[in-house]
């Protein structure tokens, strides 16, 4: 879960509100008045709260990429744009994790976040419940490679030190990959989070960013990105570290 806050209006978004109570006491404590709810995808640890957080708060309005998504007012697709207060969100389509996956960009100026829930974590992406390689492809390659190198990364769960160890394994020789793990071992120690990193960063050591480069090919026995990108998710699906 995330609240963004506009603070030229002191309103506030909930990005995957799945403990209501807790958004609104965030939101209390920062004096700020939810307004608005973006939703990433169905799954219930991510789309669960919102029943519960509308019956709580009046007048909301609920984004989301899906009709049967609880309390949609909003249902958005790739590249629709709104203004949220002083920021502009627009939203990413990237089916695959689930065949309604949206990522939420946010642009203030010239800062920019993205909040990828189930898509893009930090070095990794979601399992493929819903879709394909190919998709996947187009969601982390196509799309959300290409956004500002600077955008910070907020993802849907703090899966970071697992996925370094297997990155550590898909790409043993990759040295951002050696540091970026040690770093996040010293974060967890100190029970402080990972996120956000940034769509630079991923593309120095996620290797599911990395599926074009011909070191990570070469280890997989595959010709093309999208080959590569099946053999990962599979590897991956079962790596033990
Ligand atoms: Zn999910």
């Amino acid at each position: 879960m995330y609240l963004l806050i506009d603070k030229a209006t002191r309103q506030a978004a909930a990005v995957d509100p799945v403990e209501p109570d807790k958004v609104i006491a965030a939101a209390k404590e920062e004096n700020v008045r939810l307004t608005t709810v973006f939703t990433t995808h169905h799954h219930w640890d991510h789309a669960g709260g919102n029943k519960d957080l509308i019956s709580k708060i009046d007048g909301l309005q609920v984004y989301a990429g899906n009709d049967e998504i609880d309390g949609i007012t909003v249902k958005v697709g790739h590249n629709f744009s709104m203004k949220f207060g002083s920021l502009t969100v627009k939203c990413l389509y990237t089916p695959c994790h689930t065949s309604d996956h949206m990522c939420y960009f946010v642009k203030d100026g010239d800062t920019s976040i993205i909040f990828s829930g189930d898509t893009l974590f930090l070095s990794a992406c979601g399992k493929f419940f819903e879709g394909t390689p190919g998709q996947m492809y187009e969601a982390l390659i196509g799309v959300l490679s290409k956004l500002p190198p600077e955008t910070k990364v907020y993802c849907g769960h703090e899966y970071s030190l697992g996925n370094l160890i297997y990155a550590h394994f898909a790409d043993p020789e990759n040295p951002h990959v050696v540091s970026k793990l040690k770093w996040a071992k010293q974060q967890r120690e100190k029970s402080l989070p990972t996120i956000p990193s940034t769509i630079g960063e991923e593309l120095q050591y996620n290797p599911f960013m990395r599926v074009d480069e011909p070191s990570i090919q070469r280890r997989c026995g595959t010709s093309n990105g999208i080959e590569t990108m099946a053999f990962l998710r599979n590897e991956k699906d079962n790596f033990k570290a």
